[in-house]
C-alpha cells in the first residue's frame, strides 16, 4: 500500500554486529546460536547472521523454523523454548537440538527420532535462579540418567536462560553453577557433554569484562545483534550499531491543539481512562500507524524533540512543536525500536519491510 509505514532493515549492520559478536566469542572458545525469533525468522536477516558467521540459529517457533528450512537454511538450527509434547515429530525434523526440561517431552522425541532414523540433541535446561524453565539443580543428575537410556536422544549439554522472567542477571556464580553441574554430570555418568549454553545477549557483558567461566561454550544471541541493545543489563552496547531497523510512517494531520480534551473523559479506544496535563496549546501531528501496526511502548521518535502522545488503532499522535524540523502533511517521521517493537512489526502484514543491502541469495 502507498504510504504504508515502513520498516528499514540494513542487512549490512546485522551482518557487521553478528559478525562483531562472533569474533569476540570465538577468542573465548564461545559458539555463537543466532537467534531469529525477534524478527519472525525472515530470511534475509537470518542470511546477514550467516553471513557475519554465526556457528548455528534458533528460534522459539516452529513456524519461523520451518520456514527457514523452506528457505534452504541447513546449517543446525536450535528450538529455544521447550518443544510442546503434541508437536515433538516437527522438533525432530526440522532441527537438531532443543532445549528441554520434561522426561516425558523427552521421551516423545526419542520415539519420532527412531521414526525417522535420527539422532536428537538436547540441552538439559537448568533453572540457576531466573525461574524461567529448567530443572532445580538437584534433580538434574536423575533426568540425565533417565535421558541415557534413550538411544535416540544425544544429551548434548547444559543451558540456562536469565534475564526472562525473574530478570536475573548472568553472573560468575549462577554461569559457574552451571558449569559445575556439568563436570558433576560428565563425572557421574561417564558422558562428555559438548555444549554448556550459557544464556544470551545478557551475557555479553560479562564475555566483555573476560567473566565467562571457562567451560561455558555456547551462547544465543538475538537482541545484541538485531538491536545493539541489552535490556536486561540496561545498556546500549558501544560496539554494535544500534540503528539496524528504522520504522518510518507518514504525517497525515498538522495542527495546533490544546492539550485538554473538552467535554466529559471517559474511556479511551481501548478502555482506560486518559488523564492529562494541560500545558497550553501544542503543535502536533498524526501519523498514520497505530496499535495495530506497532506496540507503539516500543518505539522512540529519532528526532528526540518529538514526543509521542498517545495512539489508537491506526492512529499515532505526536507532539512536534519542539521540534527543528517543519513537520508537513506528506512527511515520514522516523523511529527507533526497542525487542517489544521490532517482535511487534516484524510480521505486521501492515508494515512495508524494505532490505538495504539485499545480495544474492547464496549463504544460507
Ligand atoms: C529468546 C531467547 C534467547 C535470545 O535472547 P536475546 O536476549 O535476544 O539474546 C536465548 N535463549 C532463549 C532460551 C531464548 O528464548
Amino acid at each position: 500500500m502507498r504510504g504504508s509505514p515502513i520498516l528499514d532493515i540494513d542487512l549490512e549492520k546485522i551482518k557487521y554486529n553478528s559478525f562483531q559478536v562472533v569474533e569476540k566469542c570465538h577468542e573465548q572458545g564461545i559458539a555463537v546460536l543466532g537467534v531469529t525469533k525477534g524478527f519472525s525468522a525472515m530470511y534475509q536477516i537470518a542470511s546477514a547472521m550467516v553471513e557475519g558467521g554465526v556457528d548455528g540459529l534458533a528460534d522459539a517457533r516452529m513456524e519461523n523454523v520451518m520456514e527457514l528450512r523452506k528457505k534452504g537454511f541447513t546449517l543446525p538450527i536450535t528450538m529455544l523454548r521447550l518443544p510442546r509434547l503434541s508437536d515433538v515429530i516437527n522438533v525432530v525434523k526440522h532441527t537438531d537440538a532443543s532445549i528441554n526440561s520434561e522426561i516425558i517431552v523427552i521421551e516423545a522425541l526419542a520415539k519420532a527420532a527412531k521414526k525417522f532414523k535420527k539422532i536428537h540433541q538436547v540441552i538439559l535446561m537448568i533453572d540457576v535462579g531466573d525461574l524461567r524453565e529448567g530443572l532445580l539443580k538437584e534433580n538434574v543428575l536423575e533426568v540425565a540418567k533417565q535421558i541415557s537410556c534413550f538411544k535416540e536422544i544425544k544429551l548434548a549439554g547444559l543451558g540456562t536462560n536469565m534475564g526472562c522472567f525473574g530478570g536475573i542477571l548472568p553472573s560468575p556464580d549462577n554461569l559457574g553453577l552451571l558449569v559445575k553441574i556439568g563436570l558433576y554430570v560428565e563425572r557421574e555418568l561417564g558422558i562428555q557433554l559438548e555444549i554448556i549454553s550459557g544464556g544470551g545477549t545478557s551475557s555479553l557483558y560479562l564475555l566483555e569484562n573476560h567473566q565467562v567461566p571457562v567451560g561455558v561454550n555456547q551462547l544465543r544471541i538475538g537482541e545484541g545483534i538485531l538491536l545493539g541493545t541489552d535490556t536486561t543489563n540496561n545498556r546500549k552496547i558501544s560496539w554494535l550499531h544500534q540503528d539496524v531497523f528504522l520504522l518510518r510512517a507518514e504525517v497525515i494531520e498538522v495542527n495546533s491543539k490544546p492539550t485538554m480534551p473538552t467535554g466529559t473523559i471517559g474511556r479511551d479506544a481501548f478502555g482506560h481512562i486518559p488523564e492529562f496535563v494541560d500545558i497550553g496549546v501544542r503543535k502536533r501531528a498524526i501519523v498514520s500507524m497505530g496499535k495495530q501496526d506497532v506496540n507503539v511502548e516500543g518505539i522512540n521518535p529519532i528526532d528526540e524533540k518529538l514526543i509521542i502522545l498517545g495512539a489508537s488503532s491506526d492512529h499515532l499522535i505526536v507532539d512536534i512543536t519542539d521540534s527543528e524540523q517543519a513537520i508537513k502533511v506528506g512527511d515520514q517521521i522516523a523511529f527507533s525500536l526497542n525487542y517489544a517493537g521490532l517482535l511487534s512489526v516484524s510480521d505486521s502484514k501492515y508494515v512495508k519491510k524494505r532490505f538495504i543491502g539485499e545480495r544474492s541469495q547464496k549463504s544460507r
